[in-house]
């Protein structure tokens, strides 16, 4: 990479942060050459600190560090982009991310948590709720139907049908997970181990 250091006169880089899972920007920092070279060898993110006029490992207090998974420049050089993973909540406040409270994960994650509302506050005329109730067989049996109604579906070519099954089937798997009383990152978890 070939980082213009001293557009600004100033021999430092702005550096975006982002979650290298959710693509969630965490933060912005600012490295010299030598923040920069000592991220690169170590794997684990180093800024050069305004405030404090020195080098700084994000986390040498807190132990929330954040680990490097990617590192970009952008079209005119003068900018860094890091995908990484956090240990823990980014900002000092104690947010997730400085621009926000919210651990964001995504649509799929909102609908779990949706699903597990209307189950945990009982609340009566809800489908999730009154599905729920009738146990886990049943639950299990449904999510069977929707992925057969889904291979069924995918022998035609009818697309619409085909993304309404494909949505079925989403959310009683998610149903049955909470039966199970297994969160969808248990899920993530393994699927990201399996990464290569
Ligand atoms: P840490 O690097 O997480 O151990 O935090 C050390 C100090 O750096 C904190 O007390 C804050 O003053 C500052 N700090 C930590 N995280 C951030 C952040 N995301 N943005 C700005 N300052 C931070
Ligand atoms: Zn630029
Ligand atoms: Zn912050
Ligand atoms: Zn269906």
């Amino acid at each position: 990479m070939n980082i213009n250091f001293n557009k600004n006169n100033d021999n430092l880089v702005p550096v975006i942060i982002q979650d290298d899972r959710t693509l969630q920007v965490l933060m912005l920092g600012y490295m010299n050459e030598e923040a920069f070279s000592k991220t690169k060898e170590e794997g684990v993110v180093t800024f050069f600190s305004r405030s404090k006029n020195r080098l700084w490992t994000k986390g040498e207090e807190s132990g929330n560090f954040l680990t490097v998974k990617s590192m970009d420049i952008d079209c005119d050089n003068d900018t860094i982009l890091i995908k990484a993973i956090p240990t823990n909540t980014v900002c000092h406040t104690g947010s997730f991310s400085c621009f926000g409270e919210k651990n964001v994960k995504g649509f799929l994650y909102e609908l779990e948590e949706k699903i597990n509302q209307r189950i945990d506050d009982r609340v009566e005329d809800s489908y999730t709720y009154s599905l729920f109730q009738r146990g886990i067989n049943k639950i299990a049996q449904k999510v069977g139907e929707e992925a057969v109604e889904l291979v069924i579906e995918a022998k035609d070519d009818n697309d619409n049908l085909f993304k309404n099954e494909a949505a079925d089937l989403l959310y009683h798997f998610l149903v049955l997970l909470k039966a199970k009383n297994i969160h969808l990152e248990d899920i993530e978890e393994i699927l990201l181990a399996r990464k290569k």
